[in-house]
């Protein structure tokens, strides 16, 4: 996850992967894959740890801890509310409200090579296509097509993200922009 990932081909879905999330399995695989090896990483530089303790100790304070380490601790901490990992449980649960917004307090620190706030959007995104019911319904399918663009180190500018935020908005349909390799690409294909 450090380094700039090229485009592949979901199995499943045939888009470019994780844009199918969270409809394909396959694409939700993928982002779950890249959250839990940050995690085993983590653990595994921690020495013999109880996994349990670390989760509770990074919810705690995710304050500068990397943010696909925070979201793998949301999954092993239960919501003492609901029951569901931290920050999964229904949008009425207000403890797990507060999870979810607690979590974008992690660190978010750009790979090498990727324009300013890559890493941010990528974060964002990733939320969104894998926790959809925190968003609006119709702003999902475009946040997780943007996914596979930021992996591989690109970022629209403020204009690009305006304008097919708005079409979106409008009820325009993210399936135009399957196959896109970049935001200039994707922005081209708006009518
Ligand atoms: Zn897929
Ligand atoms: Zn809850």
């Amino acid at each position: 996850m450090s380094e700039v990932r090229f485009l592949a081909s979901c199995p499943e879905c045939q888009r470019f992967q994780p844009a199918g999330a969270p409809a394909c399995s396959a694409c939700v695989e993928w982002i779950d894959a890249d959250i839990e090896t940050a995690w085993a990483a983590q653990v595994a530089e921690l020495g013999e740890v109880i996994e349990r303790h670390v989760a509770e100790a990074v919810l705690a304070d995710p304050r500068g801890v990397p943010w696909r380490v925070v979201d793998a601790a949301m999954l092993r901490v239960p919501c003492y509310a609901c029951g569901e990992p931290s920050g999964t449980g229904p949008v009425q649960c207000e403890p797990c409200r507060f999870a979810h917004e607690h979590r974008f307090l992690a660190a978010e620190p750009d790979r090498p090579d990727v324009p300013p706030g890559n890493e941010h959007a990528i974060r964002v995104s990733t939320v969104v296509a894998r926790w959809p019911h925190w968003f609006p319904a119709h702003v999902v399918p475009l946040y997780a097509s943007t996914l596979p663009l930021l992996y591989a180190g690109d970022l629209p500018t403020t204009p690009q993200a305006q304008a097919i935020k708005a079409w979106v908005d409008r009820g325009g349909d993210v399936a135009v922009f399957a196959g896109a390799t970049s935001f200039t690409d994707v922005r081209s294909r708006m009518p």
